[in-house]
């Protein structure tokens, strides 16, 4: 086997288990490496660390798979690891109300570069390595082994495979995925899916819990929903007894998914207040028209891709949030989310912090929201951790 041997002083990571090897931490590969080839990575004197996949076209040159020097990463070696992950989906989940769900999610789950989502009888997978794209069929055969789906479907992000040197790669892997969207259940509510055409893998799964938790505080109250996409906390707070609830995304396709969504659950809307606007511009425009809801949802998509561009998305959220909390009153609530991975929650807590200063309110954060069950944060991968949001009170 090809053995990479870290610089002196670069094996802290590896032990405390950290999934990845930059090439900057390698001294020197012994063997011919093809990319995608199982390596086994040493330290400076030669002694074993882990093992993992290779591809020297990464800044990622080695992700790490096992610590543990018996194990041979073969075939079955995968399907074990696969089962382990849905296994650990077995509880928290109540499968009665709930048929969509995250089964596999990366370095998380000790599979680097594979996510995979349930959405209801069918699989949506994600191979965003070249180490996982070689492995597809492996993978595939143990999916369908395990769970016996009736389609598997892949929607790979483009960006991730660009940086690991692969064509973008989308398309239907087994089994059939019908035309029509599928209907999926979370909490006992439907939710329209397209796997083919929609964004990310056609619905955020990595709400859920936040949505059910918010639906605690919408009873009676006006809510306004930003960022809205096909309408999970809208419709989980309608569905929850909100006095009305407006929703705006900038994308038609979006609104059109939350109309036929209300009516899938057979719930009252108001066509005027779904709306197709950019938020940022809206929320100055409700500003100017002394607009007002109780509870104000913030959900915007990643605003900072990389750490680089943290400094100016740190002011896109501020910004965001300010024009938010000048239209609240004593007693509102706001929930903001961030899914930007390189914004820590103390730095969104001071973002926060900041724009209720420039609004002229007094906050406090009653809850802070993260990721799911299905969604870990394993604790020698703290890059797994994306998620964060909090509930806050205006109290002045
Ligand atoms: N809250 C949603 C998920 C939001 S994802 C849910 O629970 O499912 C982010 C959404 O923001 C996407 O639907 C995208 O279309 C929308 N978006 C991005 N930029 C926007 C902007 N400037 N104004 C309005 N919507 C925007």
């Amino acid at each position: 086997m090809i053995q990479v041997n870290l610089a002196k002083g670069k094996e802290k990571p590896v032990k405390h288990h950290h999934s990845w090897v930059f090439s900057g931490a390698i001294a020197k590969v012994i063997g011919q490496a093809n990319n995608g080839d199982i390596v086994r990575v040493n330290d400076n004197n030669g002694q074993f660390l882990a093992y993992g996949y290779y591809n020297q076209a990464s800044k990622i040159t080695v992700r790490l798979l096992s610590w543990s020097e018996s194990e041979t990463i073969d075939k079955d070696w995968w399907f074990e690891k696969i089962k382990k992950s849905i296994e650990r989906r077995n509880e928290g989940i109540d499968f009665n109300t709930t048929d969509s769900y995250r089964l596999i999610f990366s370095e998380a789950d000790e599979l680097p570069g594979l996510i995979v989502d349930k959405f209801q009888d069918y699989l949506v997978c994600q191979f965003l390595t070249l180490g996982i794209d070689q492995r597809k069929q492996i993978i595939i055969d143990a999916l369908v082994q395990i769970l016996q789906p009736k389609g598997v479907y892949e929607r790979s992000d483009a960006a991730a495979r660009t940086l690991e040197g692969i064509a973008v790669s989308n398309g239907l892997l087994y089994g059939t995925i019908p035309n029509e969207p599928i209907l999926i259940k979370e909490n006992n509510l439907h939710f329209l899916v397209d796997v083919n055409e929609g964004q990310k893998s056609g619905y955020f799964l990595d709400q859920r819990e936040n949505r059910a938790y918010l639906a605690n505080f919408a009873k009676g109250k006006t809510v306004l929903d930003c960022f809205s996409y096909s309408g999970g906390f809208s419709l989980y707070a309608k569905n929850a007894g909100a006095k009305n609830v407006t929703s705006i995304d900038s994308s038609a396709l979006a609104m059109e998914t939350l109309r036929s969504n209300y009516e899938a659950n057979q719930m009252a809307f108001a066509s005027e207040q779904l709306i197709v606007a950019d938020v940022f511009q809206y929320l100055r425009n409700a500003n100017a028209e002394n607009l007002h809801w109780d509870l104000i949802i913030l959900d915007p998509p990643k605003l900072a891709p990389s750490r680089k561009s943290l400094p100016r998305a740190e002011r896109a959220y501020k910004d965001l949030n300010m024009q938010a909390l000048k239209l609240m009153k004593e007693g509102d609530l706001l929930a903001t989310f961030s899914c930007s991975g390189s914004l820590t929650l103390e730095h969104f807590k001071q973002i926060l912090a900041w724009a209720a200063v420039d609004a002229g309110k007094e906050l406090q954060f009653i809850h802070e929201f993260g990721q799911p069950i299905d969604h870990p944060v394993r604790s020698a991968f703290p890059e797994s951790f994306y998620l964060k949001g909090l509930l806050c009170r205006v109290i002045s």
